[in-house]
């Protein structure tokens, strides 16, 4: 399945705001919005990549909006850090099979 990357992002922009975080990759469905780092630092780093294929799988399980929808109610529930989906895409970071799934162009 073939993945994009968007960098300079202004969605990743207003996410690295108000997470306070300098850095930061959003999924919205099979697009990488990316603030603060440059694609080819960011496909260095296997385990972030992998964090966010993960969150590419919940886009396609869920739907776009279905998964939208989840992951807000889930984050108004819990926060950031306790969020299942960020959970999930945590304990992804070290399964490198998910980097044989995706082609990033
Ligand atoms: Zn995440």
């Amino acid at each position: 399945m073939q993945i994009s990357i968007k960098e300079n992002s202004w969605l990743a922009r207003l996410a690295a705001a108000k997470l306070r975080s300098p850095q930061v990759a959003m999924v919205l469905g099979s697009t990488i919005h990316l603030y603060g780092t440059r694609s080819v630092d960011f496909l260095k780093d296997q385990a972030w990549v992998c964090h966010e294929l993960k969150h590419v799988q919940q886009f396609r399980q869920y739907g776009f909006t279905g998964f939208l929808l989840r992951y807000l109610v889930e984050s108004v529930r819990k926060g950031y850090h306790n969020n299942r989906f960020e959970c999930e895409a945590r304990k992804a970071e070290q399964d490198r099979s998910l980097l044989q799934l995706f082609t990033i162009r």
